[in-house]
């Protein structure tokens, strides 16, 4: 037969190609608890607390006591492109934020079902809001006055209840749970100072107060060591020596495993600027060199925390490439508590979340 006459090429409706976007920045409930850790840092929060059902898939819950969100931004809150954090792009040079692409709630309410409540210290009352697909729902409803704390909780309901391929592919919850707990558990070790919780809903206490006993818990206020301890444990904590450097421009500090810590598991950990990444090279630099140390099969604990200029790093890497794969890869910018919310700004003009990609 001969060639047949090709499909017309035809631009693809907003909702699926939202949809599309959403399934890669949400990838699995892990995903999305790290995008709601990072923006309560952003929004300043001295407590984050974390709780799950279905290992995050059924319900995951972040409430923070940061800056909160003004009622008027409640109309932007999820809407793509739209975000407090940048407003040029000139900024994307200088960020201090871990948010800038105002991609995180928008696909967490394209995959999700999400309800906002927030207070601003400001405001006598928080609010409350549903989304769907990147905005309120129903459609047209003000958001609801009620009373609360200053902060926000997000919650996020049925992850992938529209993508049923990818809620097919789900791990088990216990394997996701765990996923969620190693999050908050890195997350507080760089974020030493801050409070952390997280603990499933449906573990022992029946609902109501927010479930039972938290598998990570670490104080405000809590040293790095404090939070080794909380999290890994007292005799993986006995066994770190600290470690820093500083060479052209980088500076590195963190903890690591002696010659007589044997675990079968390694531990590998490493945030640059702030930022929770994979650096492959780092980690097998770091594996040659305590196999010259450690007998066969023992695996060492190593913690590291990179800062680098800015100016050395492009920010324009999606946040699923979780690998860096050169120096010059990583995202810049240590989040700078802030004191006060900034206005929400549509990006879609100056796109520069298109051109990140
Ligand atoms: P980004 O973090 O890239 O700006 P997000 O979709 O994650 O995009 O969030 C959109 C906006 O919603 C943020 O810029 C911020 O203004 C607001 N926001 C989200 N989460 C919080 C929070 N926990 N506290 C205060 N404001 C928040
Ligand atoms: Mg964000």
């Amino acid at each position: 037969a001969g060639p047949v006459a090709p499909p017309p090429i035809r631009q693809l409706p907003p909702e699926v190609v939202n949809l599309i976007a959403a399934g890669e920045v949400v990838t699995r409930p892990s995903a999305a608890l790290k995008e709601l850790l990072e923006n309560a840092l952003d929004a300043g929060a001295a407590s984050i607390s974390v709780t799950t059902r279905g290992g995050g898939a059924k319900a995951l819950t972040v409430v923070d006591d940061g800056c909160g969100v003004p009622v008027s931004d409640f109309p932007l809150l999820c809407a793509r492109h739209a975000t407090s954090k940048l407003s040029s792009a000139d900024d994307l040079s200088s960020i201090g934020t871990f948010g800038f692409r105002g991609e995180a709630l928008a696909a967490l309410s394209t995959v999700g079902r999400v309800a906002i409540t927030s207070k601003t210290r400001g405001s006598p009352l928080a609010y409350r809001a549903s989304y769907a697909g990147g905005a309120i729902t129903p459609a047209g409803t003000p958001p609801v006055a009620l009373a609360g704390a200053v902060g926000t909780a997000v919650v996020v309901e049925d992850l992938f209840y529209n993508l049923p391929a990818r809620a097919r592919a789900a791990r088990p919850a216990g394997e996701e749970y765990r996923a969620c707990v190693e999050v908050v558990g890195r997350y507080a070790l760089r974020y030493a100072g801050v409070a952390f919780a997280v603990r499933k809903e449906e573990g022992g206490g029946g609902g109501g107060g927010g479930g039972g006993v938290p598998d990570v818990r670490t104080v405000v206020g809590a040293t790095l060591r404090d939070n080794v301890r909380a999290v890994f444990g007292a005799a993986v904590e006995r066994e770190l020596l600290p470690w820093s450097f500083r060479a052209g421009g980088v500076t590195g500090d963190g903890l690591a495993s002696n010659a007589g810590y044997r675990a079968r598991k390694a531990v590998f950990i490493t945030f640059i600027n702030g930022r929770l990444v994979e650096c492959g090279p780092l980690r097998r630099a770091v594996d040659a060199a305590y196999a010259g140390v450690l007998p066969t099969g023992a695996r060492p604990w190593v913690y590291v925390s990179l800062t680098m200029p800015p100016e050395i790093l492009d920010v324009n890497v999606h946040p699923t490439k979780k690998e860096r794969k050169r120096g010059a890869e990583v995202v810049a910018g240590a989040p700078p508590p802030r004191a006060a919310p900034n206005r929400l700004v549509r990006t879609d003009a100056a796109n520069p979340a298109g051109a990140l990609d």
